[in-house]
């Protein structure tokens, strides 16, 4: 067997700043560019997991931010496909890049608002989606419902909140349909003048 990182003898090794994608799903958070707006790696790699993708299905990402959740979903595999909704103009072009970078070009980025756009998808009698992310909006009435309504039958549904509203919302999700809720709360090491403490993100709710 040739090892490639070791062909011939030669040591190869990445260029500085190369990215070099694993096969596993929650990325480095710095893999993509952002402006702090993104599920966190860990956060993410288990939103991913409750999402579930198979092969060739099509997940709609709503509160887009940076893209990550769709980009890895497509990730998953070659015939995946998305649709993330993202209101606001430089985040919709900052996912444009961020699907160009990590080679999912075929991601569809729709710049507007979750509902109009949930309905104006309705209208236009757009095949359901097998899964549906919510990671914004989720405090706007109407929203949850507005997505269960478009799922397939068997399809997934999983909404991650960090505010009271949102949660409010995903508390009335769970009494009605059913379903989990769990809660998760990172904590990563920083450095705190000439030591380093453990900095809790905002705890993240999720309903799947
Ligand atoms: N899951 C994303 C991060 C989401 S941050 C990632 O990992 O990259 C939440 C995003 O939802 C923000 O970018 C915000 O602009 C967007 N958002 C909030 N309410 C919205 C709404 N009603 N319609 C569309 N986008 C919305």
């Amino acid at each position: 067997t040739i090892n490639p990182l070791n062909l011939m003898g030669i040591e190869v090794v990445a260029e500085p700043g190369a990215m070099i994608l694993p096969l596993s799903a929650g990325l480095p958070d710095d893999m993509f560019a952002h402006d702090g707006q993104i599920t966190k790696r860990e956060i993410r790699a288990a939103t991913l997991s409750a999402l579930a993708p198979r092969q060739g299905e099509m997940l709609w990402d709503i509160g887009g931010g940076a893209g990550s959740i769709a980009i890895e979903w497509m990730l998953r595999h070659p015939a995946n496909r998305a649709v993330t909704i993202e209101r606001n103009h430089d985040r919709a072009a900052r996912i444009a890049r961020n699907a160009l970078t990590l080679g999912t070009p075929a991601l569809r980025i729709v710049e507007g608002d979750a509902l109009e756009t949930l309905a104006a998808l309705r209208d236009r009698n757009t095949p359901p989606p097998d899964a549906v992310f919510v990671g914004g909006g989720i405090g706007s009435p109407g929203l949850m419902e507005g997505t269960w309504d478009v799922l397939r039958p068997g399809g997934r549904l999983v909404a991650n909140a960090v505010t009271l509203e949102g949660e409010v919302a995903l508390l009335a999700a769970h009494a009605r349909w059913g379903g989990s809720l769990s809660r998760m709360r990172i904590e990563r090491v920083e450095r705190i003048g000439t030591q380093s403490a453990f900095r809790p993100a905002m705890t993240v709710t999720q309903y799947a």
